[in-house]
């Protein structure tokens, strides 16, 4: 067996010729930086998230970044991040000079919960910072009241959700922006590195276009000490080409979500929560196992492909050792880490590939 966490070939073997054509009609159209490719994808990704703006930059954590300058954060600023996320959230934070404030998810949805939002929340808070981990949303309904309570802002990080739905609408305006990551892993993935942040916020959006573009509106006069953090046009027409196609790989990972959720119950291992509110699009499939590091080594022994994600939360890395927290100041946080596996998921993924996952799976529970 040889299963694959994940075939990122695969996309490219399957769109070729569309690919091909528009890197092959970027390279003769003379523009390298800006241009049409990258104004045509951010009206056709604002359009998709409909929102009213799209901007595009240079990755995820930029636009997560970029998106906290245009709010205004600075230091002496907290901005309330989950406990158990990628980095890039906290660092955007940082970056700013602002204070991450970490808040433990709720156990069953592995995102952020609610009801520990407000104890967490200062005079110093100026943006809550929820991420849609793993594709699924979060309760944006209820972070959203305490937020307009408060008079703060909210900013989501969607770079593991494009597509997913709250509530019916899709995730790119439930907040006052979102944050996208084109990393080739996700759900939209470019060929190198990619982001951008929708709002419908018109304000907003001018403040990053101009962040990202060296603080400059107008070429050589500089209102602001910006950023160079644009979208690369070549990784714009690619992202046009995949974007059409985003929809039916989302199906294709839900389908293998499903047999997962049937096959893997009763089984000995906890499986994805999903609250009937959501429509999650399964950027990771991910079970937790109190052996977890015992099962791992028997799915890799039996050729099988995993991952964790995240090994180690954001309050137990060396890059936050200065901020002194212990072992156990976040336990959802550390126990997540502890116990998390995420399994095979791509929309290249063969259902037979999946049945043999299952079955690798449960012959090491038995
Ligand atoms: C991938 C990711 C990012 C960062 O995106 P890059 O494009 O790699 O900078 C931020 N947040 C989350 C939750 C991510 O998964």
């Amino acid at each position: 067996m040889n299963i694959p966490f994940l075939d990122l070939g695969a996309a490219y073997l399957e769109l070729q010729t569309e690919i091909d054509a528009a890197v092959a009609r970027t390279l003769a159209s003379g523009y390298y930086i800006g241009g049409p490719e990258v104004e045509a994808f951010e009206e056709e990704f604002a359009s998709y998230c409909c929102a009213t703006q799209a901007i595009g930059v240079a990755n995820g954590l930029d636009a997560l970044h970029l998106a906290l300058r245009a709010m205004d954060v600075r230091p002496g600023d907290e901005v309330i991040v989950p406990s158990n996320t990628y980095i890039a959230t906290w660092l955007a934070v940082s970056q700013c000079g602002a204070t991450p404030v970490p808040v433990e998810p709720d156990a069953r949805t592995f995102n952020i919960d609610p009801a520990l939002i407000e104890a967490a929340i200062t005079p110093r808070t100026k943006v809550i910072l929820p991420v849609h981990l793993y594709g699924q949303p979060a309760d944006m309904d209820l972070i959203l009241a305490i937020a307009r309570k408060h008079g703060i802002r909210v900013l989501e990080d969607g770079a593991q959700a494009h597509g997913a739905r709250y509530k019916g609408q899709r995730i790119g305006t439930h907040g006052d922006a979102v944050a996208w990551s084109f990393y080739p892993g996700k759900n939209l993935g470019a060929m190198g590195d990619g982001g951008a942040v929708t709002t419908n916020d018109a304000q907003l959006a001018d403040r990053i276009r101009v962040l990202r573009n060296y603080g400059s509106r107008v070429k050589y006069v500089n209102e602001v000490q910006g950023y160079n953090s644009r979208l690369d046009p070549l990784q714009a027409a690619i992202l046009r080409v995949k974007l059409a196609h985003l929809d039916e790989w989302n199906a294709r990972r839900s389908i293998i979500a499903q047999l997962y959720q049937t096959g893997l119950a009763g089984g000995g291992l906890t499986l994805p929560h999903v609250p009937d509110w959501v429509e999650p699009v399964w950027h990771l499939y991910v079970v937790q196992h109190p052996q977890r590091d015992a099962l791992q080594q028997a799915l890799t022994d039996a050729g099988v492909g995993s991952l964790i994600h995240y090994p180690i939360p954001p309050h137990r890395q060396q890059a936050y050792g200065q901020a002194g927290w212990e072992e156990g100041a976040f336990p959802l946080a550390e126990h997540m880490a502890a116990q998390v596996l995420s399994l095979p998921i791509g929309p290249a993924m063969p259902a037979s590939d999946v049945e043999q996952v299952i079955e690798a799976v449960k012959a090491n529970l038995a």
